[in-house]
C-alpha cells in the first residue's frame, strides 16, 4: 500500500453502536497502511474521520458538536454512517462537511481523503448509500472494510451482519442502514486470525441485527464453533442480541464454546405486553422471562444478562412503566442501559399518539437507572472472595482496570505480599487472576494474584 498520507494526522471519532467502533477501528487500520498517524482527539490532526450515529435527538446533536469541533482544528472533515445518510445537502455545506459517505460507503473514505487533499476548496464529496426501496441489489453488498488489529481499544469489535428487516416501530437504523446483510464466514475468520495474531486476545462478535447472522447453511452457532476452535483466542464475546435472535441452537453452541465469556446484552426495552406490542418486538414480558430462564440453564447460573430499557413510549401508563420495573427485577439483569423514548422521522411510532410528558419520562429514566443500579450492584456481589480472569486493558497508579469474563469491571491493586516484581504495565492486553475484596457500586475491587 502506497504512503499517499505519510506524516497526516487523523482524528477518529465513532460515535454510536459497536459496529461503528468496528468501522472506525477498520478505518484506523486503513489510513494507517497508508502512512497516517491516528489519534483519538482532535487537536493537532489534519483530518478528522466522524463514525456517526442517529439512533436518537441527543444522537444528532452529539454528531453536530463533533463536526463543529473537527471544524474548528482539522483542515478535512469527513463525516460517515447513520447520520451522514440522512443529512441534508444544505447542513453538509452549512457545516462545512468535506466528505460525506453514506451507509455502506465507508470503504471509499481513505481514497476520498487523498483526492480532497489533493484538491484542497474543491466542492464537498458526497457517496451516498440509497435508501433501503430504491436499492434492493446495493442495499445486499457488504461494505468491504477490514481489520489487522484494533488501534483505538484492547479488545476487537467485529462486525459480521449489518443492516435489519426487523422494523420496531420507534427504530430508524433499518432506513439508515439499510437490509440484513452478513459477511462471508472465510471473511470473519481471516479477520480474526489477524487480529489474533497481532496479539489480541479478545473478539465481540456485532452487528445491527447480530442474531440474524446467516450466509447460506452457515448461521450464527456454525461461526460461534469455528471460532472457538481457532488457536489463540482466549476470549469469545457477543454484542447486543436481539431476544428474539436467541434460539436454542446458539444457546447450545455458547454452552459448548470453551471461551465464550458468559455475558449476554438481551435488550428487553419494555416489560409491559401492550407496550411491547405496539413496539412491534415480537414478544411478550413473559417469553423475555423463560427466554432468561433458558439462558442461565444452558449457561450457568452465574450468566450476566444485561439489557437496554426503553421508557416513556408513546401510551406507557405508569402501570405500564411498572411491569417494566417488574420485569428487571424478575429477570434479575445485571447491567442496565435505560433510555427515554426519541421521536425519530419516519418510523411507525412517529404518528403514534400519546406522548409522555418530558417531566414524567426523566422521572422514569431516573427511577428505572436506579433500579438497574442495584441490580447490578446485587449481581456483581455474588463474585466477592471469588477469582475472576480480566483483560487487562489500562493501568491507573499501580492498579491494572479491566472486563471479567462475566463482562464486571474489575480493578486490580498489585498485592505487595506477593512480591512478583513484574511492572504491572506488561500486563495491558493480556489475562490477569484477581481476588475480588468488595464491590462497590457494581465495580468489583481485588487484587492481582498472578
Ligand atoms: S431489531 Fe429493532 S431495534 Fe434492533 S436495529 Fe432492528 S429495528 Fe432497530
Amino acid at each position: 500500500m502506497s504512503e499517499t498520507l505519510r506524516g497526516l494526522r487523523v482524528w477518529i471519532c465513532a460515535l454510536g453502536c459497536r459496529s461503528n467502533i468496528y468501522e472506525a477501528e477498520a478505518l484506523a487500520g486503513e489510513l494507517a497502511a497508508r502512512g497516517a498517524s491516528v489519534s483519538a482527539e482532535a487537536e493537532g490532526c489534519e483530518v478528522a474521520v466522524i463514525v456517526s450515529c442517529s439512533v436518537t435527538a441527543t444522537a444528532d446533536r452529539k454528531c453536530r458538536q463533533a463536526v463543529r469541533r473537527a471544524r474548528r482544528v482539522c483542515g478535512v472533515v469527513a463525516v460517515c454512517g447513520c447520520w451522514a445518510q440522512a443529512l441534508p445537502g444544505e447542513d453538509v455545506l452549512n457545516l462545512g462537511i468535506d466528505i460525506l459517505a453514506g451507509s455502506r460507503m465507508k470503504h471509499l473514505l481513505p481514497g476520498a481523503i487523498e483526492a480532497k487533499l489533493a484538491s484542497p476548496g474543491s466542492a464537498p464529496l458526497e457517496f451516498r448509500g440509497k435508501n433501503r426501496d430504491e436499492d434492493t441489489e446495493g442495499d445486499a453488498k457488504w461494505d468491504s472494510l477490514s481489520l489487522d488489529r484494533p488501534r483505538l481499544r484492547t479488545r476487537a469489535f467485529l462486525k459480521i451482519q449489518e443492516g435489519c428487516d426487523h422494523f420496531c416501530s420507534y427504530c430508524v437504523i433499518p432506513f439508515l442502514r439499510g437490509r440484513s446483510v452478513s459477511r462471508n464466514p472465510e471473511d470473519v475468520l481471516a479477520e480474526v486470525k489477524r487480529v489474533v495474531s497481532s496479539g489480541c486476545r479478545e473478539i465481540v462478535l456485532t452487528g445491527i441485527h447480530l442474531g440474524d447472522y446467516r450466509t447460506g447453511d452457515v448461521t450464527l452457532p456454525d461461526l460461534i464453533d469455528k471460532l472457538s476452535a481457532l488457536p489463540g483466542l482466549s476470549r469469545l464475546r457477543l454484542g447486543s442480541l436481539e431476544p428474539f435472535a436467541l434460539t436454542t441452537p446458539l444457546l447450545d453452541a455458547l454452552a459448548d464454546s470453551p471461551i465464550f465469556c458468559r455475558h449476554l446484552h438481551l435488550p428487553a426495552q419494555s416489560g409491559d405486553d401492550g407496550v411491547l406490542s405496539r413496539m412491534r418486538r415480537g414478544y411478550k414480558a413473559g417469553d423475555f422471562l423463560s427466554l432468561c430462564d433458558l439462558a442461565r440453564e444452558k449457561l450457568r447460573g452465574d450468566l450476566h444478562i444485561s439489557s437496554d430499557i426503553l421508557v416513556a413510549f408513546p401510551g406507557e401508563t405508569e402501570s405500564a412503566f411498572q411491569n417494566t420495573m417488574s420485569l428487571m427485577e424478575r429477570a434479575a439483569l445485571g447491567r442496565v442501559h435505560v433510555f427515554p423514548y426519541s421521536p425519530r422521522k419516519g418510523t411507525e411510532a412517529w404518528s403514534f399518539g400519546g406522548r409522555v410528558e418530558p417531566r414524567v419520562a426523566s422521572d422514569r429514566v431516573a427511577a428505572a437507572a436506579s433500579l438497574g443500579e442495584r441490580l447490578l450492584s446485587r449481581y456483581a456481589s455474588r463474585f466477592i472472595g471469588a477469582t475472576v480472569s480480566i483483560l487487562a486493558e489500562s493501568e491507573r497508579e499501580g492498579v491494572l482496570e479491566g472486563y471479567s469474563r462475566n463482562f464486571l469491571s474489575v480493578e486490580a491493586e498489585f498485592d505487595k505480599k506477593l512480591e512478583i516484581g513484574q511492572k504491572i504495565g506488561q500486563k495491558i492486553g493480556r489475562e490477569v487472576d484477581v481476588l475480588v475484596r468488595q464491590c462497590a457500586n457494581g465495580k468489583l475491587k481485588g487484587a492481582r494474584i498472578q
